[in-house]
């Protein structure tokens, strides 16, 4: 971990502070497995149904389990009340995030069936994408379906002229603000998610994946520190 400087950012973070973290496992009663997700104000909820049945029928797969994901941001997580249902940006993000698990998950080993992910966003201060996507691989840990690793996934950017990690919404609204959500698999840090969201040169793109794997790491340690809680022998 690089050396943290004092912090100057609104909320007295240095550049590579991650915001206060918090995760939990087995949150939801009535899901094969599930976990709670916090990143400073951006609050999400994971379940995962399955391995199940597939319905409608005709979307199974003879050799191998689907994954499918749904993202819901809903109603009261933003300042002005949201329009309740589904619009472009959130079958996107259910896309991006179902394609960065899909690879993590032994799918052969449970042919017609179905693996359903449903992240709801109750509140959203940005990085809901990145902490749904930490939050879906605790999830599908704790149903006990077999992954060749898991995810930890946060945003860097840039905003004022200064490498982030993890922005905040206000942090996201600045003039010159580069967005840029990164997911990771734990044991060999390869890049399971990589998007971008304004202009940067080649030295803050690196820098920006710096902070985004010492965030990575970070994260890694947090959700088997969760899983470990949930699953400690007494
Ligand atoms: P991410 O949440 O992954 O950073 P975006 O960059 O699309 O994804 O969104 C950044 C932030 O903008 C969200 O986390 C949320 O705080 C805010 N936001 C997104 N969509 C809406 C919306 N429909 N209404 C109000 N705020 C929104």
């Amino acid at each position: 971990m690089s050396e943290k400087k004092s912090g100057k950012r609104p909320d007295g973070r240095a550049y590579n502070d991650m915001r206060p973290v918090k995760m939990q496992v087995g949150v939801l009663k009535h899901a094969n497995g599930s976990a709670y997700v916090e990143f400073g104000k951006t609050h999400v909820y994971a379940s995962v149904h399955g391995p199940k049945k597939v319905h409608p029928r005709h979307m199974e797969d003879g050799e191998k389990a689907i994954l499918r994901c749904r993202y819901n941001m809903i109603p009261f997580s933003v300042n002005d009340r949201k329009r309740p249902g589904y619009d472009r940006r959130s079958v996107e993000i259910a896309k991006v995030i179902s394609e960065a698990l899909q690879p993590m998950v032994f799918l052969e080993e449970f042919p017609k069936s179905a693996i359903d992910i449903d992240l709801e966003i109750t509140q959203a201060d940005a990085g809901t994408r990145v902490a749904a996507l930490t939050a879906a691989s605790l999830a599908l840990a704790d149903a006990g379906i077999p992954m060749h690793d898991m995810v930890a996934a946060v945003a860097a950017g840039r905003a004022n002229g200064e490498i982030l990690l993890d922005l905040t919404k206000e942090e996201e609204d600045a003039k010159d603000a580069v967005d840029m959500p990164v997911a990771m698999a734990h044991r060999d840090n390869k890049v399971m998610l990589l998007q971008m969201d304004g202009d940067m040169s080649k030295e803050d793109l690196k820098q920006m994946l710096i902070v985004a794997k010492e965030g990575c790491s970070e994260l890694a340690e947090m959700q088997k520190a969760a899983l470990r809680e949930k699953y400690k022998v007494e």
